[in-house]
C-alpha cells in the first residue's frame, strides 16, 4: 500500500505503518481528550494497545490462510483498522469463511482473557453500554469486544461480509454470492450513513463510507475474476510484442511509445530478456536524464514473469502484489508476450461480469 513502510514482523509477515496511522496518533497526544476522552501520553498508549489488539485479529487471519497455503503479503495498520492481504484468495468457499470467522474469534478470546486479567487484578470491572469504568485492561477488553461485533456485522469489507459471501458461495456461484454479500453490506452502509447524520457521529459517518467503497471494490474485482475465470495469458497477452536492446536509448523506447499502443517494453540481449522499462520509467527518464540515457539504465532488472498457461487472474493478483503493471509472458528462456494492466482492462471490457459465459471456462 502507498504511503506505509515496516514497522517489524511477527510469524514471518511483515507489518505495515500507514503514514496517516502517524498522524492519528498526533491527534490524540493534542486532542485525544475530547474525541476518546484522553490525550497525551496515555491516549497515545492506549491508542497503540488497541492497535496491537488489531494486529493479533489480522495474525490469527493470517494464520488460518497460511493454513490453507495461502501467502500472506502484508498486515497494513490504518488508523479506521488493520487489513490483511493476501497473494490470492481462497479456493474453496469454506476456506474463506474459516479466515474471515478467526479474526471475530481471536478478539472475542482477547476480550475474554484481558477481562479475566483485570478480574484477578481487581479492577472490579463493569463494561456497561461500552462506557468503560475499570481501568486499562478493561478498557482494551471492551474494545476487543466492540472489535469483534463490529467485524462480524454482515458487510463487505468487514469478517461478516466474508462469511456471508463464503456461506451463499457453498450454494450460488461466486459472483452471484458477492453480489449478494455487496448488496446487504452497501445496504448496512447506507443505513449506518443516515445514522451517523442523524446522530451527529462523524466516525459512523466515516465507517460508512468506508463499508460502501469497501463493498464496491469487492463487486468490481469479482467482476473481473469472472470476466477472466478460465482465461490463460497466451489468450490475452500483447502477442507482437516490441522490444528494445540495452544500448538502445530511451529516445529510441520514446518513439516506440508514441507510435504504438505499446506503453512498457521488455529488453532483450540477444533474445535473451534482461529487464523492462515501464511507461513511467520512460517518461520520467526522458525529462530527467535526457533522450539519450541508455535503456540499460533505465531498465528495471528485477521483475515479475509468467508463462503462456497461467491464468490471467493469478497474473492480475500478481501485479496487485507487486506493484507492476507489465509482465512479460515467457516459455521457459523464449519471451512470449506482454501483458499489460491496460491489456488486462480491455480484455475484461469485452465482458461485464454478466455476459461472459459464453466465452466458455468462466461458467460457474
Ligand atoms: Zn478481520
Amino acid at each position: 500500500m502507498k504511503w506505509s513502510f515496516k514497522i517489524g514482523s511477527i510469524l514471518g509477515i511483515p507489518v505495515n505503518l500507514h503514514i496517516t496511522f502517524i498522524l492519528l496518533l498526533i491527534l490524540i497526544y493534542f486532542v485525544g481528550g475530547s474525541i476518546i476522552g484522553v490525550g497525551g501520553l496515555a491516549g497515545v498508549v492506549f491508542v497503540t494497545l488497541v492497535f496491537a489488539s488489531v494486529v493479533f485479529h489480522e495474525l490469527s487471519h493470517s494464520i488460518v490462510a497460511k493454513h490453507f497455503g495461502i501467502n500472506v503479503l502484508n498486515i497494513t495498520l490504518l488508523p479506521i483498522g488493520g487489513v490483511a492481504r493476501m497473494a490470492e484468495t481462497p479456493n474453496k468457499p469454506i476456506q474463506e469463511v474459516l479466515i474471515a470467522i478467526a479474526g471475530p474469534a481471536a478478539s472475542f478470546l482477547l476480550a475474554f482473557l484481558l477481562w479475566f486479567i483485570a478480574d484477578i487484578f481487581g479492577s472490579g470491572v463493569t463494561i456497561a453500554d461500552f462506557s468503560v469504568k475499570g481501568g486499562l485492561l478493561a478498557e482494551l477488553a471492551a474494545v476487543n469486544l466492540v472489535l469483534g461485533l463490529f467485524n462480524l456485522v454482515p458487510a463487505f469489507p468487514m469478517d461478516g461480509g466474508r462469511v456471508l459471501r463464503g456461506a451463499l458461495a457453498l450454494y450460488l456461484s461466486p459472483y452471484k454470492a458477492t453480489k449478494i454479500a455487496v448488496g446487504i453490506g452497501q445496504g448496512f452502509a447506507i443505513f449506518m450513513f443516515f445514522w451517523g447524520f442523524f446522530s451527529g457521529n462523524i466516525f459512523m459517518i466515516l465507517i460508512a463510507l468506508f463499508v460502501y467503497l469497501g463493498a464496491e471494490a469487492e463487486e468490481r474485482q469479482m467482476g473481473l475474476v469472472v470476466a477472466l475465470g478460465g482465461v490463460k495469458a497466451n489468450s490475452a497477452m500483447i502477442s507482437d510484442v516490441e522490444t528494445l536492446t540495452p544500448s538502445q536509448t530511451v529516445g529510441d523506447a520514446a518513439e516506440h511509445f508514441c507510435r504504438s499502443f505499446q506503453g512498457d517494453f521488455p529488453v532483450l540481449d540477444d533474445r535473451r530478456l534482461v529487464g523492462l522499462v515501464t511507461r513511467e520509467a520512460i517518461v520520467e527518464t526522458l525529462h530527467k536524464k535526457g533522450p539519450f540515457t541508455l535503456i540499460s539504465d533505465a531498465m528495471v532488472r528485477d521483475f515479475p514473469t509468467a508463462n503462456e498457461q497461467t491464468p490471467v487472474t493469478d497474473i492480475l493478483q500478481k501485479m496487485q502484489a507487486t506493484g507492476s503493471k507489465a509482465i512479460p509472458i515467457m516459455n521457459g528462456a523464449e519471451l512470449k508476450g506482454l501483458i499489460t494492466l491496460e491489456q488486462i482492462g480491455r480484455y475484461s471490457m469485452l465482458c461485464s461480469g454478466y455476459s461472459c459465459e459464453f466465452m466458455g471456462p468462466s461458467k460457474a
